[in-house]
């Protein structure tokens, strides 16, 4: 199948200290052999593959001494040739030497192409392909070690092999529903129920981890409430000590704004402050408190400030009834002044002296991540998890129709389960779902 050449800058705009400027296509070398001048006798059509070449790189106003390196199909990132030029790190550079390439013969990239093109010729799945994106885009080192696993095809490789199995039931289905007559062993229901309900627990544990995923990407949602002047912005100042220079770019309004984030072993807490959650008349505090309401909701772990030199307040139990429900760490904090309050709390801090911070920030960790294993796989996709949870969700029907229903009719659950998981590594998904992927890369990826 021929394949236009297409050519982009795959390094971050602006300055630095190389850029790379890639080509693939059918025939990227013939477009660096009008554009590339090496450096002794060696001429480009003759260059091997994986080595670099010193030269230069031939722009339309202007030239660069920079580096070609040929990657010869289908052994390349994209499955085809793939030609590469590193070049001096300035925009005019890497401008002007795209620029040359797209008047000779290549047309520019779009979003993901090069990736797009990986997966079209086989080399990523589809889910690889979004583990790339998720290690790029990664803001804590939670979500790049959970899109390298992505990436390294562990969850195709499970859906395969849950899709094989489910193949390997459909065939003694089928075997038995043509042959009826014939002596030939009829498919044992037990058997199968038994193998229908391996696959439901294997499906179960698999969406369970999305739980854990989506807090590796998203970031843990941590709401500090409490009443006024128990510490709540000393205590938030104190978890994020050392790490003001971290800026979030979870988006939100300016009153529910992420207060700042933290990393925690390498999971990334977004902290929120609810700015005192107090009953009131008022309609602008109203509004306030439905904010902080929704705050508390959306949350995967509340701190729940009291100050530990005083009894617990009317007030302080009135907040703590709006958070009973949620999981939670009491912190009972002014532990540098000797009090009388903080009885039932799970741990005592002083913000002020930072006394117990580090054990805090353990716990966070713990109560939110439970059992947290950094080299596990979890869904970290929600395209992911939906596919999972339809296919648990067909599965379970054949188990709950199994011995009942003629076995042609839990075929059909079994076949739906199998296209569900075969949208994991793109085998069965739509055009839409794969250009709305591929269209959240960036250009030259
Ligand atoms: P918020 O209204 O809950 O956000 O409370 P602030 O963080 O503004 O603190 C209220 C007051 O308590 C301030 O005067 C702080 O300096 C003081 N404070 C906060 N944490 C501590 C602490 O651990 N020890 C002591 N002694 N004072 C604290």
């Amino acid at each position: 199948m021929k394949s236009e050449n297409i050519a982009a800058i795959s390094t971050p705009a602006g300055r630095g200290g190389v850029t790379v400027i890639r080509l693939s296509g059918d025939s990227p070398l013939a477009v660096a052999e009008q554009m590339f001048l090496p450096r002794g006798n060696t001429r480009v059509k003759d260059f091997q593959p994986y080595r670099m070449y010193p030269g230069e790189i031939v722009a339309e106003h202007f030239k660069d001494f920079g580096l070609c390196v040929y990657f010869k199909a289908p052994h390349s990132f994209t499955g085809e040739d793939v030609v590469e030029f590193h070049c001096h790190g300035g925009t005019s550079i890497a401008r002007g030497i795209l620029s040359r390439a797209l008047s000779i013969g290549c047309r520019g990239a779009e979003r993901g192409e090069f990736t797009k093109r990986a997966f079209l010729n086989g080399k990523l799945s589809l889910s690889s392909a979004e583990g790339l994106i998720d290690m790029i885009n990664g803001e804590s080192e939670a979500e790049v070690r959970a899109g390298y696993m992505l990436y390294g095809e562990t969850l195709k490789n499970e859906a395969d092999g849950l899709q094989a199995e489910i193949t390997d039931i459909l065939a003694g289905i089928d075997a038995d529903m043509d042959f009826p007559e014939e002596d030939i062993e009829h498919t044992d229901l037990s058997d199968i129920a038994v193998r229908l309900k391996k696959l439901s627990a294997k499906l179960s544990s698999l969406t369970a981890s999305y739980g854990t995923g989506r807090k590796i990407k998203q970031g843990v949602r941590v709401v500090i409430a409490g009443r006024p002047n128990t510490g709540k912005s000393s205590l938030l100042n104190a978890l994020l000590q050392a790490e003001k220079a971290i800026v979030s770019s979870v988006p939100g309004t300016t009153r529910d704004a992420v207060e700042g984030t933290l990393e925690i072993e390498g999971v990334r807490f977004n902290l929120y402050d609810t700015a005192g959650i107090r009953e009131s008349e008022n309609e602008i505090e109203n509004i306030g408190i439905a904010r902080a309401r929704a705050l508390i909701d959306g949350a995967d772990l509340i701190l729940f400030v009291l100050d530990g030199s005083e009894k617990m307040s009317e007030e302080d139990a009135e907040i703590y009834r709006q958070v009973a429900d949620k999981p939670k760490i009491v912190v009972s904090n002014k532990n540098d002044l000797q009090g009388e309050g903080g009885e039932k709390c799970d741990i005592r801090v002083s913000a002020k002296t930072g006394e117990n911070i580090a054990a805090l920030r353990a716990m966070m960790l713990e109560k939110s991540m439970a059992g947290y294993d950094t080299d596990a796989a979890f869904l970290i996709e929600k395209r992911h998890y939906d596919a999972l949870a339809c296919a648990l969700a067909e599965i379970n029907e054949a188990v709950s129709l199994c011995g009942n229903v003629p076995l042609d009719l839990l075929g059909v659950h079994l076949k739906a389960a199998w296209d569900k998981l075969g949208e994991i590594s793109g085998k069965t998904a739509t055009e839409e779902i794969i250009n709305e992927i591929f269209s959240k890369f960036c250009v030259g990826k």
